[in-house]
C-alpha cells in the first residue's frame, strides 16, 4: 500500500531519473561499439529531446512575464518590497559564498599546477572580443531595454571590431579598435524581469483600475502552467534522449580522467559542497527544518536541469515543484523567475574556479587584488550570464579579462564543459527552489498579516 502510493506520487520523477541514467548508459554503450556516430545520426537521435526542449523554451517569456507581473501585482507594495528583499539578500549571500567556496577550492588543490600538463603556448590572435568594462555596461544596459518587443527575441552585445592590418592590435592599443554594438539572438531575460517588476508595481498602485491587465496576466500565467504539467510528462523521454545524443556528439571522455581531470573535480567537489554544505545549511537556520526531504521532492526539477542544462527552459518545472511542495504561488512567480534568471551559483562558483585554474596554467601570479576581481567578476558574470547551455562559458571572458588574460583561454576548458554546464546548472536550480522556500518561510507573518489586515477591510467595506 504505501509503497504503491509513494510510487504513484513520485512516478514521474522516477521515471524523469531513469530517463537520465539509461540515457547515459545507452550513450556509452552506444560509443563502445566503437561506431563514429555523423552528426546526423546524433541530430536524429537527440530530435525527440529537441522537441520537449523547444515545448518548454517557448513557455519561458510568457511564464516569466505573466508570473512576475501578476505574483508582484496581488502582493501589496511593502508585502512584495519585503518579499524582494529577501530573496535580494539571499542571491547575494549565496552567491558570494559559491565563489568564496570556489577560490578556496581551487587555491589548494591548484589543479593548474600539474607540472605533466603541456603548455600551449599563449596564442596572438586578434581578440574580438570585448573588455571586462564593455561587458559590465552591456549588463545594465541589457537591463533597461529601449523596445520591449525586441527584448522577447533578442540581447544587445558591445563588440570590439579590431583593425586586422594592425599587427599591435591587441588589448592595450584602444585606438585600433572600433566600438560597435549589435542585436544577438536568445531572448534579453534580465530586461523583460526588470520591465515586470515595474509594471507588477504599477499594477499594485493603480487599484481597480488595474483589475483587467491583472486578470489577464493571471490567467496567462495559470494557462502556462497548466500547458507546463502537460509537458512534464514528456521529461523521461526528453531527458532521455538529450542525454543519450550529448554523449553520443562529444569527442571523447579522455579529458574527463586525463589533463583536466583534476579541474573538472575541483568544480565538481565545490558544487557538491555547496549544494549540500552551505545552502543546506542557510537552509537549516532560515527555516529550522532538514532540507532533505525537500531536496528529494526536487529530483524531476534536478533531473532536468541537468538533461536540459537550461535553467530558464527548467523554470517553467521549479515553478510545478514548489506549487506542490505548497508554497505560496504569489512568492514562487515572483522569486523563481528572477532567481533562474540572475542566481547562479554553481556559474558564479565555476566561473572562479575556471578562471584562476587558467591562470595557474599560464603561471600567471595571483596577488590579493586580482583574486578579489576575479570574485567580483564571477559574480557578475554569473548574474550576467543566460539561463541556457554553456553561457556560464561566454561570459567566463570578462573573468579572464580581469587576469589579463585572452578571451581564447576558454578554449582550454572546453572539452569538459558540456558536463560540468549540466551539473552547475542542476545547483543553480536547486538553489532558487530552496530560495523560493526560504523566503516563503521567513514571509509567512508577513503575509498572515497582510491578509488579516485585507479580511478585517473587507469586512468594513460591506
Ligand atoms: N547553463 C547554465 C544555466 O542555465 C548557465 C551556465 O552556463 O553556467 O543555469
Amino acid at each position: 500500500g504505501k509503497v504503491r502510493k509513494f510510487l504513484r506520487e513520485n512516478l514521474l520523477t522516477f521515471l524523469t531519473v531513469i530517463g537520465v541514467v539509461s540515457g547515459t548508459l545507452l550513450g556509452c554503450g552506444l560509443r563502445a561499439t566503437g561506431h563514429n556516430f555523423t552528426r546526423r545520426e546524433v541530430m536524429y537521435f537527440q530530435y525527440p529531446g529537441e522537441l520537449f526542449l523547444r515545448m518548454l523554451k517557448c513557455l519561458i517569456v510568457p511564464l516569466l512575464v505573466s508570473s512576475i507581473v501578476s505574483a508582484i501585482g496581488s502582493l501589496d507594495l511593502s508585502l512584495s518590497g519585503k518579499v524582494g528583499m529577501r530573496a535580494i539578500v539571499y542571491y547575494m549571500t549565496t552567491t558570494v559564498c559559491a565563489v568564496m567556496l570556489g577560490i578556496a577550492l581551487v587555491t589548494t588543490i591548484k589543479p593548474g599546477k600539474d607540472p605533466a600538463y603541456v603548455q600551449p603556448t599563449a596564442t596572438k590572435v586578434l581578440s574580438k572580443d570585448t573588455l571586462t568594462s564593455d561587458t559590465l555596461l552591456d549588463l545594465i544596459r541589457n537591463v533597461v531595454p529601449e523596445n520591449i518587443a525586441q527584448a522577447t527575441i533578442a540581447s544587445y552585445r558591445t563588440k570590439l571590431v579590431y583593425d586586422v592590418n594592425d599587427t599591435h592590435a591587441i588589448k592595450g592599443h584602444p585606438e585600433t579598435y572600433k566600438i560597435e554594438g549589435e542585436y544577438q539572438n536568445g531572448s534579453n531575460v534580465l530586461g523583460l524581469v526588470f520591465f515586470s517588476i515595474v509594471l507588477g508595481i504599477t499594477l499594485g498602485k493603480m487599484g481597480d483600475k488595474s483589475m483587467p491587465l491583472q486578470n489577464f496576466f493571471q490567467s496567462l500565467s495559470e494557462a502556462m502552467m497548466i500547458i507546463t504539467s502537460w509537458v512534464i510528462w514528456i521529461s523521461p523521454l526528453g531527458v532521455f534522449f538529450l542525454v543519450t545524443a550529448k554523449i553520443m556528439e562529444i569527442d571523447s571522455f579522455a579529458d574527463l580522467v586525463g589533463r583536466l581531470g583534476l579541474y573538472f573535480m575541483t568544480v565538481l567537489l565545490g558544487l557538491f559542497l555547496h549544494g549540500f554544505g552551505t545552502l543546506s545549511i542557510l537552509f537549516i537556520l532560515a527555516t529550522k527544518k532538514l532540507p532533505c526531504r525537500y531536496i528529494g521532492k526536487m529530483g524531476q526539477v534536478m533531473a532536468t536541469a541537468f538533461g536540459t542544462a537550461s535553467s530558464s527552459a527548467t523554470m517553467p518545472i521549479t515553478i510545478g515543484c514548489c506549487d506542490d511542495m505548497g508554497l505560496d504561488p504569489r512568492i514562487t512567480r515572483f522569486v523563481i523567475p528572477i532567481g533562474a534568471t540572475i542566481n547562479m551559483d554553481g556559474t558564479a562558483l565555476y566561473e572562479a574556479v575556471a578562471a584562476i585554474f587558467i591562470a595557474q596554467l599560464r603561471k600567471v601570479e595571483m596577488s590579493f587584488g586580482k583574486i578579489i576581481a576575479v570574485s567580483v567578476t564571477a559574480t557578475a558574470a554569473s548574474i550576467g550570464a543566460a539561463g541556457i547551455p554553456q553561457a556560464g562559458l561566454v561570459t567566463m571572458v570578462m573573468v579572464l579579462d580581469t587576469v589579463n588574460l585572452p578571451a581564447e583561454d576558454v578554449s582550454l576548458i572546453l572539452a569538459v564543459d558540456w558536463l560540468l554546464d549540466r551539473f552547475r546548472t542542476t545547483i543553480n536550480v536547486v538553489c532558487d527552489a530552496l530560495g523560493a522556500i526560504i523566503v516563503a518561510t521567513l514571509s509567512q507573518g508577513d503575509i498572515e498579516k497582510s491578509r488579516a489586515l485585507q479580511t478585517e477591510r473587507d469586512g468594513n467595506n460591506t
